[in-house]
């Protein structure tokens, strides 16, 4: 019988894989071996500004000297335009997206949420406006396997949001859907930054007549300055010579009681641990960690 689990795992490669993403991959390759599913790897290389020559190599690397072995092949989302293209024509056509002009800086002043100023304009097709769906006022659940139920009504708080930008570049919303579902996607395990996303992402799904997948928001590890752990920040990049050490400590910020004698024990040791004995409830109901409180 095959598994009805697939998971994924899909980095930007905007810098190095650092210890936070190590715990978010970690969490979702657990959690897909668990299930005795498969585990996807997707680059989300939509944003060519800030990807960074070579990151998408090194993550690679990085994943596979922590033993995070994926199944099938890699797909990047530079080389799936066309889907986006073909669904935002759709939508375009059918009214439930519209071209937008505003200027960014209208928009800033006005705060936060679109006032839906292009909504009823019409403008005429161009490569230079942005591509807003429309959103509609019923509330929004998402239901998370960890953290609380999160409601959001867009059409209040957000308003009509962003498919292309304005620089043409389509939006991390609408591809992580549309990817997702092509690639049969049933479990999302991923950074508590992202929860924010979800109701607009569950929306899409709506929209395109989809069940969304099932969630698993882990908390993020924190710097003790209370930023995220990120590549941006420069994070101190992986080392590979440390993976058993790191993966061991990765495993305890995921709240998973890796028995100390285990410490420095080879990394299939450790990950074979982890997928046996993996409790995700066992982690804390929060969005964030600082980094100090983990147990070094
Ligand atoms: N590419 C996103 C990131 O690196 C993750 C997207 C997702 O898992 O939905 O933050």
């Amino acid at each position: 019988m095959t598994s009805p689990y697939i998971g994924r795992f899909a980095p930007t490669p905007s810098g190095l894989l650092h210890f936070g993403s190590l715990v978010a991959a970690l969490a979702s390759y657990l959690d897909a071996r668990h299930a005795n599913g498969r585990w996807l790897i997707r680059i989300e290389d939509l944003d060519q500004t800030r990807s960074q020559p070579d990151a998408e190599a090194q993550i690679l690397r990085a994943l596979e000297d922590f033993g995070l072995e994926h199944d099938g092949q890699i797909v990047r989302q530079s080389e799936r335009l066309e889907l986006y293209r073909a669904q935002t024509e759709k939508w375009l056509s059918a009214g439930l997206a519209y071209y937008c002009d505003c200027p960014r800086k209208t928009l800033l002043q006005h705060g936060p949420g679109y006032p839906g100023t292009c909504a009823a304009r019409q403008l005429p097709a161009a490569a230079d406006h942005a591509v807003r769906v429309r959103v509609s006022d019923a509330p929004i659940t998402c239901i998370d396997r960890l953290q609380p139920a999160l409601t959001q009504n867009l059409a209040n708080e957000l308003g009509d949001f962003i498919i292309r930008r304005r620089d043409g570049v389509y939006a991390y919303q609408l591809a992580v859907v549309l990817d997702d579902i092509d690639q049969g996607i049933t479990d999302v395990v991923r950074g508590a930054d992202l929860l924010d996303s979800t109701p607009r992402q569950m929306w899409l799904y709506q929209l395109l007549g989809h069940t969304p997948p099932r969630y698993l928001h882990v908390p993020l590890i924190m710097r003790p300055d209370g930023e995220k752990l990120s590549k941006r920040l420069g994070s101190a990049a992986l080392q590979s010579a440390r993976a058993p050490e790191t993966l061991w400590r990765a495993l305890r910020a995921l709240a998973q009681p890796i028995p100390e004698e285990l410490r420095g024990a080879p990394v299939t040791e450790l990950l074979q641990w982890g997928i046996t004995h993996w409790q995700p409830e066992r982690m804390p109901v929060t969005e964030r960690i600082l980094e100090a409180n983990l147990p070094s």
